[in-house]
């Protein structure tokens, strides 16, 4: 078994600015460098990344990019890239260059997903910067530029004659831009798990369950602030698992956010190192029992520069199956608030009684 790892300097180098507004003191952006760097630093130090298939990534045409996003958005990203930057989208600031950034991480997605689908690897994941799972067709959105992906999924479509394939959204917010671009199709699955009522507003609804040929093709699990292992794995168990398996993909692709940590300071759940772990190992066992194990994962957020690198880590050490010696010191097998609580089933449970 081997497992493709993708990563590129230049990820690094997407300058977010200060995150400054007129009445808060400049600090750095939450969407910066630094935790994807120090997971990086840690997967290294671990001796972990020796032992994972290096992949390198290229920049996505811009043909590749219209797959999804309109001229007039790509467009607009290249000429503020190519002065001194500016906005995506709310709250999405770039600096000079990032035009080529976000293609390389685009690109990096595509390229990861390659791998897999030529059977250059088992599985594979992607450490891309920018993130992309909030990206829309014509607007960027919560730190996202393109839809990195969204444009896998198409790519993996129209180059490799891959069917169907399905998307399993982590993050702790919603997959808002992924499920856009798939709305109306049948044939991409896209299902996220995520804090109810976080980002964007109004916005990852069990009732939004897909339009036209696609309805039923998209599935919101909005959990409860709060939520810890217990819900995030019955909610794999209960509604994830069912779904992929009647859907039969011939591909997963994971929008991978460790923002659900406990840690993290823009999500309110629960989840520990320990948690990405046997989640991982929930989906890789998916995986194995649908599409051969042909699992690629994305990096989307994720804000806590102490944590952040520890879920990383046990997340390619599951999809892997190489166990480094680092052990997570953050982590805590008493933390509180683990165990699937009533109001956190309900949800789930309303969720699987509503699957066709
Ligand atoms: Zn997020």
């Amino acid at each position: 078994m081997s497992t493709g790892f993708l990563w590129h300097e230049k990820y690094m180098w997407h300058d977010t600015g200060s995150g400054a507004t007129p009445d808060v003191e400049p600090d750095e952006h939450f969407e910066n460098a630094d935790t994807k760097r120090r997971m990086k630093n840690l997967l290294d130090l671990s001796g972990l990344t020796d032992q994972l298939v290096r992949l390198d990534p290229r920049m996505a045409t811009e043909d590749e990019l219209r797959r999804f996003h309109t001229d007039d958005y790509i467009n607009s990203i290249r000429e503020l890239s190519d002065h001194l930057g500016g906005m995506a989208g709310p709250g999405t600031p770039f600096g000079k260059g990032s035009y080529e950034i976000a293609k390389l991480a685009a690109g990096g997605t595509i390229v990861a997903t390659e791998a897999v689908l030529s059977g250059q690897v088992n599985n594979s994941y992607a450490l891309v910067r920018p993130p992309g799972h909030h990206a829309e067709r014509d607007l960027g959105r919560g730190f996202c530029i393109f839809g990195n992906v969204a444009l896998a999924a198409m790519h993996a479509r129209d180059i490799w004659q891959i069917e169907r394939i399905a998307t399993i959204d982590w993050d702790v917010h919603h997959g808002n831009g992924t499920q856009q671009a798939f709305y109306d199709d049948p044939n991409v699955l896209t299902i996220s798990i995520h804090q109810d009522g976080l980002f964007p507003k109004d916005s990852g609804t069990v009732e939004e369950r897909g339009a036209n040929n696609g309805q039923n093709y998209n599935i919101n699990i909005p959990l409860p602030a709060g939520s810890g292992h217990g819900a995030y794995s019955t909610a794999i168990e209960r509604v994830v698992v069912p779904a992929v398996q009647s859907f039969r993909p011939q591909l997963i692709l994971v929008p991978c956010g460790f923002d659900a940590s406990v840690y993290d300071p823009l999500g309110r759940m629960l989840l520990t190192s320990e948690s990405y772990r046997e989640l991982t190992k929930m989906l890789l066992a998916l995986a194995n029992a649908t599409c051969d194990g042909k699992i690629v994962f994305s990096h989307e957020g994720g804000y806590s520069k102490r944590y952040v690198p520890f879920c990383g880590l046990a997340t390619i050490e599951a999809l892997s199956g190489i166990r480094t010696e680092i052990t997570d010191q953050a982590g805590r097998d008493d933390l509180p608030g683990q165990e699937l609580a009533p109001h956190q089933e309900a949800i789930i449970n309303e969720i699987a009684q509503s699957l066709p």
